[in-house]
């Protein structure tokens, strides 16, 4: 039977598993209904593939390449784009770093944690930087896609329920989480509008200055790393915000491959109910070609609330979901999401 919708998961990086533990693995998600894996061959601090420029942790794509292909699954690289927590870098390079409204840079005081160390878009340096990555897991023939993640500012304001998590109320855009007013960024905002960005009295309310900044990640999408990846023949994916605003992602512009909402519910304090709700507006801002999968987050999914939130998902309009993550899928969510997954097989 065809299958007309697709299913993903994310794999958390992990370059110390046996072949054979693989091999299990993969053949037991192939037989639940996923179709494509996104292992994590790049974080904010090391790669899982020969890379000549980032820290490498093992040899883990080039494990992975074959075991998928013969389990029969699509392998998609998932990298993170514009946190870099390397040392080397954030120390010889402190200028390649975001600036909040308040003048301080990522790179010596990254906000929330301490992993919150976003590069600027802007900067040449910067786009040569993360390209380099692209163009690396670009050149594996047998991998069929990249697939960014953290493509975007830092949050000017966290997903609801984080908030507490960090003592915060974000009631409003505050400047010390607000990116990005570096040098270069504010000389191209001055060019284009005559205006200083530090100069606004409130940069929440200008939609010129909010606009600037969306385009400046899109310009990192569309005009740097998709181009790099399609010249070699790879579909492009991304790891997108439902508040997209909050994180200058204007994903619905950036002509990908696919979109992988993180419709983390609970992250919002919200139902399954949401997720479908999220997804339809997704699709709607969409152009139809670009397929949106519902990006599911498993521990805050019992086993019986899989069914419904892939169903809810696919009443509004997802191609199919990926799953976050493949560590935290137990035995019993496999068998829901197996048996969710045969009964949207056999209506269609
Ligand atoms: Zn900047």
């Amino acid at each position: 039977m065809t299958e007309t919708h697709q299913h993903w998961t994310w794999i958390g990086m992990d370059p110390n598993t046996s072949d054979d533990e693989w091999r299990r693995l993969l053949a037991r998600l192939r037989q639940s209904g996923i179709q494509a894996i996104l292992p994590e061959v790049v974080t904010n601090s090391a790669a899982a593939y020969a890379s000549e420029h980032l820290p490498v942790r093992g040899p883990w794509l080039e494990q992975l390449l074959p075991l998928a292909a013969a389990a029969g699954l699509e392998v998609h690289a998932w990298m993170h784009a514009m946190p870099c927590n390397i040392p080397a870098v954030y120390q010889h390079h402190p200028d390649w770093y975001a600036v909040n409204g308040c003048g301080e840079s990522t790179a010596d005081k990254p906000p929330y944690v301490s992993y919150y160390r976003f590069l600027c878009p802007s900067r040449p340096e910067v786009q040569e930087f993360v390209g380099r990555r692209v163009r690396e897991l670009a050149a594996y023939s047998e991998l069929t896609g990249i697939h960014l993640d953290y493509i975007r500012f830092p949050d000017v304001i966290l997903a609801s329920a984080l908030q507490p998590r960090y003592g915060l109320v974000q009631d409003r855009e505050y400047p010390q989480f607000d990116y990005c007013y570096c040098e270069v960024c504010r000389r191209m905002f001055r060019d284009q509008t005559g205006v200083d960005p530090v100069a606004l009295e409130d940069p929440a309310q200008d939609a010129s200055w909010r606009q600037f900044r969306c385009d400046r990640i899109s310009h990192m999408v569309r005009e740097v790393l998709a181009p790099v990846a399609r010249q070699a023949g790879k579909r492009v994916t991304a790891a997108v915000f439902p508040n997209w605003w909050h994180v200058r992602q204007e994903w619905h512009t950036w002509d990908l491959d696919g979109v992988m909402p993180m419709l983390y519910h609970s992250f919002y304090n919200e139902d399954l109910d949401w997720i479908g709700s999220r997804c339809r507006e997704g699709v709607e801002r969409l152009p139809a070609a670009v397929p949106l999968y519902s990006g599911l987050f498993v521990p805050a999914l019992q086993p019986d609330q899989l069914a419904p939130a892939v169903r809810a998902s696919m009443a509004g309009g997802a191609r199919g979901v990926s799953l976050f993550a493949s560590g935290s899928m137990s035995d019993a969510h496999w068998d829901a999401f197996a048996s969710v997954n045969q009964k949207l097989t056999g209506n269609r």
